[in-house]
């Protein structure tokens, strides 16, 4: 039976030295600052963005919200993007996903400047972390990588498998394995026979969403499992992975909630907290 990687336990260890950071940037006359814009009503975005300002406030940095409606246009949008860039007050800057249809999410990722691209979706910070250069790193899989750091998995010459391929979540999750020394292999919607594959892996990363799409069937032997998957479904909130028949393959496991999630969002605070030592120590 695995033993649980408790992400939730894990995220509020470092709550304390992150604040502790915050403040005395604070004591300098730099307090770290962070400015989410969130367009339209998608009702997960309220929460995520809320959320985010909690611990914001519970570490002690400086935030604010811009709530834009749906209809609101690329320049306008940009015309805020711009503003905030040139704000002093705030080091990080996030556009909460998904963005109402009529809105570029990659040209929006642009135009934030890299040096507050806390989320670490643009071209500038993707392009470091290919170059595996240290740039801004996007908050999931940088909070994947601590995880698992944090259990002392071993990467090195281990055959990490990463299910899903997206831009935020399993291309950077994938460089950032491969920068471990891991082997990597990426799987997707067009993969044949994702199980042949799945079933090689030391280390499993789902970040598919689909609700318990990896049942234990698909896990090795004591491999290490990380669900990224959160799927608001009919019997509540769900992972990628079947908890209970994949726990009795894996010798370490990540829960839906209590995983990635909480880990996700300790990291934008430290990317805040950082992206403010470089603006105080400039
Ligand atoms: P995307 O929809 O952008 O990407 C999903 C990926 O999964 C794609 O690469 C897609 O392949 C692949 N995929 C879809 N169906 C299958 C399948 N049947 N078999 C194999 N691969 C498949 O999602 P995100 O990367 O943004 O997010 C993934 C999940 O992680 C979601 O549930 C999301 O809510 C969650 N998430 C959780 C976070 C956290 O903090 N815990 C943070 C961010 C996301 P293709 O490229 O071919 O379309």
């Amino acid at each position: 039976m695995a033993e649980i990687l408790d992400g939730k336990q894990f995220a509020a260890s470092l709550r304390e030295p992150l604040a502790q950071r915050a403040a005395a940037l604070t004591a300098r006359g730099c307090r770290p600052g962070l400015a989410v814009i969130r367009v339209g009503d998608d009702p997960a975005s309220e929460i995520y963005v809320r959320n985010k300002a909690r611990m914001c406030q519970r570490l002690g940095l400086f935030s604010i919200e811009l709530h834009l409606p749906a209809e609101t246009s690329e320049e306008r949008l940009f015309e805020e993007i711009d503003r905030l860039n040139q704000d002093e007050r705030i080091h990080g800057i996030l556009v909460q996903l998904p963005l109402p249809p009529h809105l570029d999410e990659s040209a929006v990722a642009e135009r934030i400047a890299p040096r507050k691209d806390v989320d670490g979706f643009g071209s500038c910070n993707l392009g470091m972390l290919l170059k595996g250069q240290s740039g801004i790193l996007p908050c999931t899989p940088k909070g994947i990588l601590r995880l698992l750091q944090s259990a002392g998995v071993a990467l090195s010459g281990k055959r990490a498998v990463v299910v899903g391929r997206s831009l935020i979540v399993g291309k950077p999750t994938a460089l950032l394995l491969m920068r471990e020394n891991a082997t990597v292999t990426v799987c997707h919607s067009r993969t044949e026979n994702l199980r042949e594959h799945t079933l090689q892996a030391d280390l499993l990363v789902s970040a598919v969403g689909r609700p318990e799409l990896i049942d234990g069937s698909y896990i090795k032997e004591g491999a290490v499992v990380i669900d990224v998957g959160i799927n608001r479904t009919e019997r509540g909130l769900l992972g990628d992975v079947h908890f209970e028949s994949a726990a009795q393959k894996a010798s370490l496991i990540t829960p839906v909630p209590g995983g990635v999630g909480p880990m996700t969002i300790i990291m934008l605070m430290e990317n805040t907290i950082e992206a403010a030592e470089l603006a105080a120590f400039k």
